[in-house]
């Protein structure tokens, strides 16, 4: 080995080392599905506690958006009910076809890298940020003919992904209309 060179990255540089993975639209309201942003483009409170903890944020790519496209239908954020009912049949009815689970688990493998890297090299990944309700990213509760008490088709993928790779980390879900119960939840997982 020459002098003044490592052999193994050591990171300790201005970096805090922490980290937090998020749904895509957390950060960028514009991906979500027609009638469901409730922003015009982030959700400054989460922007904000991550910004004021350092955390670090790791965010997903959409997987409506990549796998359904920006045209994609199949749910009113104005009726929660089941009652509106589109020819494109139910988010996860398409988000659950086997090449929609394909690509989901494709998605969970390749965060499964990245958080298995960082912890590697001794980073704190706090835990995972869905969304309360979405027939993908939501976690307890999901759109499905109405509210489902059930994860959304990524979250399930993402679950079933850290079972087989032994990661043990929380996965909870963010609720768009109650930013303080989120900024909670940020302090909780940071504490
Ligand atoms: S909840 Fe998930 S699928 Fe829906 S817009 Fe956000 S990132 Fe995309």
């Amino acid at each position: 080995m020459k002098e003044g060179k490592r052999s193994a990255p050591v990171f300790n540089d201005a970096r805090s080392k922490k980290v937090v993975v998020v749904a895509h639209c957390v950060l960028n309201q514009n991906a979500r599905i027609d009638t469901c942003a409730t922003a015009p483009a982030v959700f400054p409170k989460i922007l904000e506690a991550l910004v004021e903890r350092q955390i670090g944020i790791l965010q997903y790519p959409c997987p409506e958006l990549g796998f359904l496209g920006m045209g994609r239908q199949g749910q009113d954020c104005a009726s929660w009910d089941g009652s509106y009912q589109h020819e494109s049949g139910e988010v996860y009815d398409q988000m659950t076809v086997p090449e929609g689970r394909e690509y989901l688990s494709g998605l969970a493998e390749n965060l499964v890298y990245q958080i298995k890297e960082y912890k590697k090299y001794g980073f704190k990944v706090l835990g995972v940020l869905g969304i309360l309700a979405s027939p993908t990213c939501g976690v307890g509760l999901k759109y499905y003919k109405g509210l489902d008490e059930a994860d959304g088709a990524f979250i399930e993928e993402l679950k079933k992904a850290f079972d087989e790779a032994g990661l043990d980390l929380p996965i909870r879900g963010l609720n768009d209309l109650e930013p303080d119960e989120n900024v909670a939840l940020i302090r909780e997982l940071d504490s």
